[in-house]
């Protein structure tokens, strides 16, 4: 490997936080690495809120052609291309990534690098890229930022190695239907497609270890959205847990429930997996910088959003929390205050809408 490259400021992935901030520093005349090894524009905009978004709008279209004659409005027999609104999604998704791509390209140059490949530490402040078109490149910079976000976890239940099972990006490139989707997991990333795939037409049942769906919100929030999803014909199982799974006849799935009255088997064509999330720090090695995680492998970060490390921040999903594009969005506007505007903000009083969120002391973590 040649010798490393010396920056001012490294940016490890493209999101929210990650896409603002090589574009700050860069304006601010520092010389900056931009690393992403897959889509620029991270989770939200290529397989999270814009994708999801995009799809959750075709569905309340069929939900409400059905419903026209209620107003007053009669349509034919309503039926759902997936075809269709899956080409109209990627549409989407590609706009708002080229958006993206147009604001990075006015900004490279001499002040802004920007390696496709995966960076790992191998060293405190020392980075290796792998790069997509082959080798390698050491860059170094005594300023870090990992952005690097989270990835669906996988279900590990009994059986699990003998069926498909869909996350949260693979179910947004189904060509057919499916005939009754089974979902384990009743967070919002859970009941986004629920409710999407019933208005699609799909028949859908939830499964949620947890009493009540969306666990992390008031009871009278989650209450009435699981009211909502019954009327819409949804089967909801709370305080359920999956057991094993099985392949059925006729490409169909069997799911093993646990359920408050006893085992109840379940048949389905589609099993999703939306039970959370994990963070990319594996492939990113920050043990070789001396790097703290937490139990669950999220990077520690105090209300500054700085490691144990000086000088290496992170921001967004890979430090836990509440994992929504806004905060990893005022994420960056934290660091930008404080790191180039002599401010003083911290996520300390930052206000978050959710019902089990205690103010982080420093140095702590949420759990999910
Ligand atoms: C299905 C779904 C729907 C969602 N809907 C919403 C919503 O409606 N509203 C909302 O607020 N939030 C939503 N979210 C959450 C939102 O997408 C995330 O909170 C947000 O994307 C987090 O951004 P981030 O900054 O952590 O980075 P991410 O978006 O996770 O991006 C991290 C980037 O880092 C790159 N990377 C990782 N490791 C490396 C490495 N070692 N080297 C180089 N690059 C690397 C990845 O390729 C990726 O591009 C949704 C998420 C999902 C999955």
């Amino acid at each position: 490997m040649s010798k490393a490259t010396n920056y001012d400021v490294i940016v490890i992935g493209t999101s929210q936080g990650g896409r603002f901030l090589p574009i700050a520093f860069a304006k601010a005349g520092r010389k900056v690495a931009l690393i992403e090894r897959g889509q620029l524009g991270g989770v939200c905009v290529n397989i999270g809120c814009t994708p999801t978004k995009t799809m959750v709008a075709s569905a309340r279209v069929a939900y409400l052609a059905r419903r026209g004659a209620l107003y007053g409005v009669h349509t034919g027999a309503i039926s759902v291309d997936l075809q269709a609104v899956r080409e109209r999604k990627q549409g989407m998704v590609e706009g708002a990534r080229n958006n993206f791509k147009s604001r990075i390209t006015a900004v490279q140059g001499p002040d802004l690098d920007l390696l496709k490949g995966e960076a790992r530490f191998s060293a405190p402040k020392t980075l290796e890229v792998s790069l997509a078109d082959g080798g390698t490149r050491e860059i170094t910079a005594p300023l870090i930022f990992i952005d690097t976000g989270a990835r669906p976890k996988q279900l590990t239940i009994k059986g699990v190695e003998n069926v498909p099972v869909l996350n949260s990006t693979t179910i947004m490139e189904l060509e057919t239907l499916p005939e009754h989707l089974l979902i384990i997991g009743g967070g919002y990333i859970g009941l986004e497609f629920g409710q999407m795939f019933r208005r699609f037409g799909s028949q859908v049942t939830m499964i949620e270890h947890h009493p009540r769906l969306l666990m992390n919100e008031d009871e009278d929030v989650s209450d009435e959205v699981t009211k909502i999803f019954r009327e819409d014909g949804i089967t909801v199982l709370s305080g359920t847990t999956a057991q094993q799974v099985g392949p059925l006849g006729g490409g169909h799935i069997q799911l093993t429930v646990r359920t408050p009255q006893g085992e109840q088997q379940l048949s389905g064509s589609h099993l999703l997996a939306a039970i959370g999330r994990v963070p990319n720090t594996d492939a990113l090695s920050p043990e070789a910088a001396g790097i703290h995680l937490d139990k669950d492998g999220y990077i520690r970060v105090n209300g500054q959003l700085e490691t144990n490390v000086p000088g290496v921040y992170a921001l967004g999903d890979v430090k836990g929390g509440p994992a929504f594009t806004h905060t990893s969005y005022d994420d960056f506007r934290i660091l930008r205050t404080n790191l180039l505007e002599h401010g003083s903000a911290s996520t300390q009083d930052r206000l978050v809408p959710l019902r089990h969120l205690h103010r982080s002391p420093a140095w702590a973590c949420w759990p999910e």
